[in-house]
């Protein structure tokens, strides 16, 4: 084989594997679920989907991640997670949003994910003094 053609390949070959790890990044590994008939939960996620368009709406649901989260809309009754993730030094999300941001899902540019603590915003008392501090 002539020089170009090999340096050619070379770089092809190089393509195919940064883009395989750049296309693969945001994937999740292949789980399965089972279709619920429930009709109570049917109710319960065309509410939450009714909320969070509405809040959204509103301009109280700000979140970070490609598929907003449902955490903040249950817990709080708004999102705040894109304002916090943005706070260089003290970066923090609700679970559901740091668990997307590391599976690189977020959508905001910029942001380190590894940098991102959970927060339960004291729902749960689980900070340093156990208090619930709704804001
Ligand atoms: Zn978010
Ligand atoms: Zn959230």
């Amino acid at each position: 084989m002539k020089k170009p053609t090999v340096l050619f390949l070379i770089i092809c070959f190089g393509i195919g594997i940064l883009s395989y790890y750049y296309f693969s990044e945001g994937n999740e590994p292949e789980a399965f679920y089972s279709v619920t008939t429930n009709t109570k939960l049917e109710m319960i996620r065309n509410d939450l989907a009714e909320l969070k368009a509405d809040l959204k709406k509103k301009g109280k649901y700000n979140c970070c991640i490609k598929n907003d989260c449902s955490w903040c809309a249950i817990y709080m009754g708004h999102c705040p997670c894109e304002d916090l993730v943005s706070r260089k030094g003290s970066e923090k999300s609700c679970p559901e949003c740091a668990a997307a941001w590391n599976k690189k899902q977020g959508k905001i540019p910029g942001i380190d994910p590894d940098a991102i603590q959970v927060t339960t915003f004291g729902v749960f008392g689980l900070e340093k003094e156990g208090h619930h501090h709704p804001d």
